[in-house]
């Protein structure tokens, strides 16, 4: 492994969160000053490739990446954009049934308003359940 793509892998771990490739770049730059950007996109498609990092495609928002490879969805924030992770562990036995195999491959996003945007937004806020 190069020392750009530990580099990277280590920032993703260590943020805790999904990040742009923009952002790590940034990131990046603060240990390697020299890094550059079309250094940080080879090595995201290579770790992408290889199953190292996820890619997460959204609906008019930039692409994430994830260190976290477990079978999870994203919530993803229609005003900020920001990706959280959603557990849907009764999803993955449900689709191996559909589909027969054993361990399907999804991609889930839902569209939410996080809170603090909701916080931000009034009006905006979730019903209570009646
Ligand atoms: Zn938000
Ligand atoms: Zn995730």
């Amino acid at each position: 492994m190069t020392r750009q793509r530990a580099l990277i892998a280590r920032i993703l771990r260590t943020a805790g969160r999904h990040l742009t490739a923009e952002e790590i770049y940034h990131l990046a730059r603060q240990s390697m000053p020299s890094i550059a950007v079309g250094t940080i996109y080879r090595n995201l498609r290579l770790m992408t490739e290889c199953g190292e990092l996820r890619r997460i495609e959204t609906a008019g928002g930039p692409v994430h990446y994830d260190a976290n490879r477990s079978p999870h969805g994203h919530l993803v924030c229609r005003i900020c954009g920001r990706l959280e992770d959603v557990a849907v562990p009764f999803l993955a036995p449900y689709l191996s049934r559909a589909t027969g195999e054993a361990e399907p491959d999804y991609d889930l996003s839902v569209s939410w308003i996080c809170p603090a945007c909701r916080q931000r937004e009034p009006g905006k806020e979730i019903p209570a359940a009646p």
